[in-house]
């Protein structure tokens, strides 16, 4: 697995810097996006740090596991399932992503177009 450095992620986990957080467990945490795209907009990211999807490895199986099953039961909990929700990874730069440290959104409560822009 390819770590990722010390992003804004790693002060949440250590809680250096607030964040509401929605679920924790040993291998995961969830908290709201602080620029919310969504009526609801949750981070859903493995405590162990990992650049992003491309540097997961064979060994990252079950942890890729817990963070879509925390997806799921997240989007249950905050009342998503009937509505449908998006769960979006941005994989580099070049997709949007802006924080390198691997998370899931979790996006909900409003309509979504096909395709994403
Ligand atoms: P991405 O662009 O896929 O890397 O997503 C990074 C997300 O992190 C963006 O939606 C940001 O709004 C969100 N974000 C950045 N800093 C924080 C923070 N301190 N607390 C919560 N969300 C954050």
């Amino acid at each position: 697995m390819t770590e990722g450095s010390d992003t804004i992620f790693s002060k949440i986990i250590r809680r250096e810097i607030p964040a509401q957080i929605v679920f924790e467990n040993d291998k995961v945490l969830a908290f709201r996006d602080i620029s919310p795209q969504a009526p609801t907009h949750i981070l859903v990211i493995p405590k162990q740090a990992l650049k992003d999807l491309a540097s997961a490895q064979p060994q990252d199986a079950a942890l890729l596991g817990e963070l879509l099953l925390a997806v799921a039961a997240i989007a249950r909990k905050e009342g998503l399932e009937a509505g449908g929700y998006r769960v979006v990874i941005n994989n580099g730069a070049g997709a949007g992503q802006t924080v390198f440290h691997l998370h899931m959104h979790i996006l909900g409560g409003r309509k979504f177009a096909w395709p994403p822009g």
